[in-house]
């Protein structure tokens, strides 16, 4: 297990991409590697069914080895346009960081491993889906036929709000090659800008730190750090413990444009230079390339219960899937590794005409910022007619929130508190009635395990 795996397993999130093997080592489908460019490419023998999987990342590595878990004489190809052997953007802040090697955020340890499966691993990017006829067009000009397609294109950075984002020295953090470049960019002391106060911005701090940069951090809109998924009080800790650590936070109403150097013009027309400056404004599902395929999207690509996309045979995986979201019901693109897992999954079980359904993502955040980790759960906000328990002690950086729905917990954040992750996502995911327990949380939230033992017992029983 990897060290960002272990930290994923610590906090719960319990489906860090573990490898799936293969029952053969059949080699009797053609390369695509020996295929001629521009042409369509034969990927099978006549009788054998053809999955085409669009993307590299972790949902698409899940799908390809469930696939040939179960089949060992179909034609699996899967297209991503980096170069990389599969790798997971989860493990880019601990490359940086230098707790891992590049290699160290590879998705599979082996070099050899997709080729051992027989999985063929195609880089190039997929410009467009003739859904008609089932194909796959690329930019090298080949096609792919299938019998049945995912879509696993996952996301990308927004584009930054200010102009200049093309100056040298102004990187995002997403790829290998991104995390290459810093890293060939810092050392320490170095002045490092960071425009964004989200999620992943918030781990990027957490490297920066540990590289011992000069950090300058733009919050949201509102001033806020991590507004899409803590309330106030949470976000305001978070603001203040970066700051404490030596941060200088600045709002994105101060900054005009981005000039070469790279700088950052202010607001009085000042210039602050930097070595470097991070973008990290936000994420947009890859679906562009979809147009005219028919496929219906929205922030993602809408799939049902099953994976399915409203077109036949395609089915869509991870960030780039706008699926069915546990806490609500309704449909959502909750960009997190541990859904990209499951969903792969169960779209290839479905692909492979099983049946599987996907009960619904539950967002679900583990932070940690320079050392003080933050979590939140499903409706972190609380609901409509809902009731919320809250307990904090802002001087030592400790926050609980609970949100009750009669006596059901359908959302949650802590600060500095590692104890109740476990509990908090038990008691939202199994829906846990809480009964008598719902009037003691409400009175003390530090009751959560005990109401979990008593309520889960209780059901056993
Ligand atoms: C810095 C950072 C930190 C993160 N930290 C966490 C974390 O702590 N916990 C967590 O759960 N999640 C985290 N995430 C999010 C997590 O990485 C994603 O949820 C996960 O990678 C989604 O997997 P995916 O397979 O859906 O998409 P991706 O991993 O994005 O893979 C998409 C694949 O599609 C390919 N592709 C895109 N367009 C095309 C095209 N047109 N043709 C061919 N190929 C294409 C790409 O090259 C890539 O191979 C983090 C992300 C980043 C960037």
């Amino acid at each position: 297990m990897g060290i960002f795996c272990k930290i994923a397993a610590m906090f719960g999130f319990g489906s860090c991409d573990k490898e799936e093997t293969s029952t053969t080592n059949d080699q009797s489908t053609k390369s695509a590697a020996q295929a001629p460019a521009s042409k369509a490419v034969e990927t099978a023998a006549s009788g054998s069914k053809k999955y085409v999987l669009i993307g590299a990342g972790p949902a698409s590595v899940r799908a390809a080895e469930t696939l040939r878990k179960a089949d060992s004489s179909c034609a699996i190809t899967m297209i991503g346009l980096e170069v990389e052997s599969p790798y997971s953007r989860m493990a880019l802040p601990y490359y940086l960081s230098g707790m891992i090697e590049e290699q160290g955020t590879h998705l599979r340890k082996s070099d050899v491993h997709f080729k051992d499966l027989n999985i063929d691993h195609v880089h190039a990017k997929v410009e467009k889906i003739d859904a008609e006829k089932n194909q796959v067009v690329l930019d090298n000009g080949d096609v792919y036929d299938y019998d049945k397609l995912m879509i696993a294109t996952g996301s990308r950075p927004a584009n930054c709000p200010f102009p200049g984002a093309d100056n040298t020295g102004v990187v995002n953090c997403w790829t290998i090659a991104d995390g290459r470049e810093i890293l060939d960019t810092i050392k320490p002391g170095s002045k490092v800008a960071l425009l964004g106060a989200g999620f992943i911005a918030c781990i990027i701090v957490e490297a920066m730190l540990k590289r011992k940069v000069d950090l300058t951090v733009m919050l949201g809109r509102t001033g806020q750090m991590v507004s899409r998924m803590m309330d106030e009080t949470a976000g305001g800790m978070i603001k203040s413990w970066c700051e404490a650590k030596g941060v200088t936070t600045i709002l994105p109403s101060s900054i005009k444009s981005i000039e070469p150097g790279p700088a950052l013009k202010r607001d009085d027309d000042s210039l602050t230079e930097f070595d470097l400056i991070i973008v990290a404004t936000g994420v947009y599902a890859n679906i562009e390339f979809l147009e005219g395929s028919g496929i219906e999207t929205d922030d993602g690509i809408i799939v049902d219960s099953a994976l399915r996309t409203n077109v036949d045979n395609i089915y869509a995986a991870g960030d780039v899937a706008q699926g069915v979201d546990f806490s609500t019901g309704g449909q959502s693109v909750h960009a997190i590794q541990p859904t990209a897992v499951d969903h792969g999954r169960i779209a290839a079980v479905n692909m492979m005409g099983g049946s599987a359904n996907y009960k619904g993502s539950l967002g679900m955040n583990v932070l940690d910022t320079a050392g003080l980790v933050s979590t939140s759960f499903g409706s972190w906000g609380g609901v409509e007619g809902g009731e919320t328990a809250t307990l904090l002690d802002e001087e030592n950086y400790k926050y609980v929130r609970l949100n009750f729905k009669d006596d059901l917990l359908v959302g949650a954040i802590t600060v500095g508190r590692t104890d109740y992750i476990g509990v908090m996502r038990g008691l939202i995911q199994s829906e846990v009635p809480l009964g008598e327990w719902k009037e003691k949380l409400t009175e003390d939230p530090t009751l959560l395990m005990n109401a979990y033992l008593a309520q889960s017992l209780d059901i056993a029983r």
